[in-house]
This record gives C-alpha cells, sequence and structure tokens, in this order.
C-alpha cells in the first residue's frame, strides 16, 4: 500500500490537518464502487494546496492521501453519530452527501480493516505530533482543515457561509484564543459563523482539551471562496484573496496561545 497520508514537519507548534482531500480509492474498493463513488464528490477538493502557505508560517501539516470515502478519518473508529438528530455520512459512508449510492451492491465493508490500515496511523501521527509540540513548547495547536459544496440540501440550508468556525460549542479551544481568531474572520471579507452547523468533528472534539493546553480549531470553508465547484478547478485569483484572512487567522491563533501559556 502506497502512503496512507503526507506529512510536512515545521518549526512552531502548530498541526494543520486536512483529513478529506484525499482522492485514492485502494485497488481493491474502487471496482466495487459506482461511478457517482469513484467520482468522489465529497472530496474537500484543494484544501491541501488552499494551506501550503503555511509551510512558511512554521506549521506542519498533515493531509490524507486516501478518500474519505474508503474511511472518514473525522469520524470515530467506533462509528458513533456525531450530530444527533441530522443526517450524517458515517465512518465508512455507503452513500454520498447528496444520497448517491457508493457501492454498486450491499457488498460487506471491513471496517475493522480499513480503520486498521488507514485511519490508526493517520491519528497515531497527530497524537505524536501534539505530545511533541507539548513537549517542547508546553503548548500544541491543531487545525482542522475541511471545506464542501456551498449548497448540500440534504446537509444544510441554503448557501453555507465562508468560514465555519468551530470549536465544539467552546469545548475544543480557549475563549480567549478562540476570539482571537474569530476576530479577524468577522473583520474580514468573508461571511463568518460561529459554532453553527459546523462545530467540529471527531478530530476537534477528540483532541481539543484546553485545559492541558491542546487547543483546536475547525475551519470549514464553503469551496467558491476559493474554486469553481461547477468544474473543481482551483481559482488561483479567489484562493489568494481568502489566503489572505487564513494567514491572519493563523497568526491570531498562535499568537493568542503564546501570549495564553505566558500568563
Ligand atoms: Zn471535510
Amino acid at each position: 500500500m502506497t502512503d496512507t497520508f503526507t506529512f510536512h514537519r515545521g518549526s512552531i507548534p502548530l498541526l494543520i490537518s486536512v483529513p478529506h482531500d484525499g482522492r485514492k480509492l485502494p485497488d481493491d474498493v474502487a471496482p466495487a464502487m459506482t461511478k457517482a463513488g469513484r467520482d468522489i464528490p465529497d472530496t474537500d477538493w484543494h484544501v491541501s494546496r488552499l494551506y501550503e502557505f503555511a509551510h512558511g508560517l512554521g506549521a506542519s501539516t498533515i493531509s490524507a492521501q486516501l478518500s474519505r470515502y474508503v474511511v472518514d478519518l473525522n469520524r470515530p473508529a467506533d462509528d458513533t453519530n456525531l450530530y444527533e438528530g441530522q443526517i450524517a455520512t458515517g465512518l465508512c459512508p455507503r452513500q454520498t452527501f447528496d444520497g448517491r449510492d457508493i457501492y454498486s451492491d450491499d457488498i460487506a465493508i471491513d471496517v475493522t480493516a480499513r480503520v486498521e490500515q488507514f485511519w490508526r496511523p493517520y491519528h497515531a501521527r497527530i497524537t505524536d505530533t501534539l505530545a511533541e509540540f507539548r513537549q517542547s513548547h508546553g503548548y500544541a495547536l491543531l487545525w482542522d482543515a475541511h471545506s464542501i459544496a456551498s449548497r448540500v440540501p440534504r446537509l444544510f440550508d441554503g448557501d453555507l457561509p465562508i468560514l465555519n468556525i468551530g470549536t465544539w460549542g467552546g469545548r475544543s479551544c480557549d475563549a480567549g484564543i478562540a476570539g482571537d481568531v474569530i476576530e479577524i474572520a468577522e473583520n474580514s471579507p468573508f461571511e463568518t459563523v460561529v459554532n453553527a452547523r459546523f462545530q467540529g468533528g471527531y478530530i476537534t472534539r477528540h483532541y481539543g482539551r484546553p485545559a492541558d493546553n491542546i487547543q483546536v480549531i475547525q475551519l470549514e470553508l464553503a469551496q467558491r471562496a476559493y474554486m469553481d465547484e461547477a468544474t473543481r478547478n482551483y481559482d488561483a485569483a479567489k484562493a489568494s484573496k481568502l489566503r489572505v484572512t487564513l494567514e491572519r487567522m493563523l497568526m491570531a491563533f498562535v499568537g493568542a496561545a503564546k501570549r495564553h501559556i505566558a500568563r
């Protein structure tokens, strides 16, 4: 099996996780899929590319190489539903966001094998990296980076705002630190909501432990902010405008965390 994720080691205690921009389908999975499944429409398109600038800030990055349809890294390994009362896709989804079948037949999925092969290595690397950060700097920052189509009627009403900040209702990040990041977003040209439809998935909820100086923020972006959703093409002009705000948000995250730990 090829690498299931790519990892870049930076110099500051910030890790950016990109769990859903992977496009690969293992050879033993793709043939069982429908055309709609192999088209992987629910990919967080180009999010790794969008955040490449963060290497220049000294951030570390981890990006999944496999599609979320193989195993969703932002779901718990026991597949409990994160979004009570709402339609949500699971650990090894069988339907696309818009309700189409991912597999042609009702095939058996070896969930345990997928978790062991693909899910655990990604999470082991996050766990180790955050532990290293805490050891060397006294704190660790994790930014879980996502994007989604602007309209997914089955999941939410209307057009999604551009910047959807999630701190699991305030539990995954110190309020003062999150506040600095939110302030940048709210003063940016982009419509911002906080802890609305996207409060943070498994990664945000599992790793966020502000009392132990592990601060986690999820940012769900509406894809119209940096790409053409119809063609799936990256829009470099739009992306460079968005990048200004992303960079300010990341710098506010780091700056606020440093001040917080110094107190
Ligand atoms: Zn995502």
